[in-house]
């Protein structure tokens, strides 16, 4: 089974598209920080990189690699998006 595949019903074309889908599902949701990288790294040139990440803050993703970013990165990217809507 496919990363993307784990997304039931919510199927789209970037996830189809996403490099993950050559790769066990597993190794987008490392145990540590070496897994991360290696997630990371196959992220760093998936054609569905972008979508990939806005779908996971949209959605509030908190577990694995997504759009080439770990858990903690999506947590300062979305306090980051709230600190400045609220400057506005
Ligand atoms: S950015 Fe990473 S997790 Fe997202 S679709 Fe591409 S390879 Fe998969």
């Amino acid at each position: 089974m496919a990363y993307c595949d784990v997304l039931v019903g919510m199927e789209s074309n970037w996830m189809a598209a996403g490099s993950c889908n050559e790769h066990p599902p597993s190794l987008f949701f490392p145990s540590d920080g070496v897994g991360v990288e290696v997630a990371k790294k196959i992220c760093a040139d998936c054609p569905s990189k972008e979508p990939c990440l806005e779908y996971a803050l949209a959605n509030r993703i908190d577990h694995g690699v997504w759009g080439g970013t770990s858990e903690r990165q999506r947590r300062r990217i979305l306090k980051a998006r709230r600190s400045a809507a609220m400057a506005r």
